[in-house]
């Protein structure tokens, strides 16, 4: 199965930065045979469309709401991010989760609106560094997909993304041990929910120096990066792995 290699920008990047980045990136990410995936702020999402027209690199937004269109002040309509050209789009971030409190409920309702439309929801799951430690990983992993996955449909495009929230943007990057442990309980559960071809990225401070050992372990079909994703050569060579 094809690599995938997806850079969350979070809140960075202007248009203009996002066009420069393109034009950079394209020169230096040859070498990649994976699919890559871009997710912009939801203000550089049109400069990132108009960059990338003809191009295999996908990109998407940050969240959506689950209805295409009306009164929803603030919020990304999904069918606009199709008719611009995107293709996926991220649901259920550890920040929408804990700084907006989106809770698995909207989660749920947003993967099943996702795919609806013909888009890829990238699910993002993970336990907290308090919950690991009193060896709740697993149980919090199986709610998490238990539940934004009861209107998912099993015949239409899924990717899960494993982010330990202790590990993301703080540099504490998950051991090879924990990635290759808590991806195979991960697979395990989605086997049990009938979802087990779905890919599982790893994501949580995950640098050129470590990609290459983490890449290797069971169940790890690419990698979400956040920060070394905002500079095209560290980005290139994350996703060359
Ligand atoms: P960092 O790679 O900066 O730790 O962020 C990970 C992340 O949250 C990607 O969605």
């Amino acid at each position: 199965m094809k690599k995938i290699f997806a850079a969350n920008w979070k809140l960075f990047k202007t248009p203009q930065e996002t066009r420069q980045f393109f034009k950079a990136f394209k020169e230096v990410s040859s070498q990649s045979t994976g699919e890559l995936v871009f997710f912009p702020s939801a203000i550089s999402l049109e400069a990132a469309s108009q960059e990338l027209v003809g191009s295999k690199i996908k990109w998407g937004a940050q969240n959506c709401y689950h209805q295409a269109s009306g009164a929803f002040t603030g919020e990304n309509s999904a069918q606009v991010v199709k008719d611009l050209g995107g293709s996926y789009i991220l649901i259920g971030h550890s920040e929408r989760r804990s700084i907006f409190g989106e809770t698995d409920t909207q989660v749920a309702d947003k993967v099943a609106f996702v795919q609806g439309l013909g888009l890829t929801p990238m699910l993002c799951i993970g336990e907290t560094l308090q919950e690991r430690e009193s060896k709740k990983t697993f149980r919090v992993l199986e709610t998490q997909l238990q539940l934004g996955l009861q209107k998912a449909d099993k015949s239409k495009p899924l990717v899960i993304a494993y982010e330990p929230v202790w590990a993301i943007g703080t540099g504490k990057v998950a051991t090879p041990e924990q990635v290759a442990e808590t991806h195979t309980d991960v697979f395990n559960i989605l086997k049990t929910l009938g979802f087990e071809t779905t890919p599982i990225l790893y994501g949580g401070s995950v640098k050129p120096d470590n990609a290459g050992e983490l890449i290797k372990q069971p169940h790890v079909s690419g990698f979400l990066v956040g920060g070394a994703s905002l500079e095209p050569a560290s980005f290139a060579k994350i996703a060359s792995v």
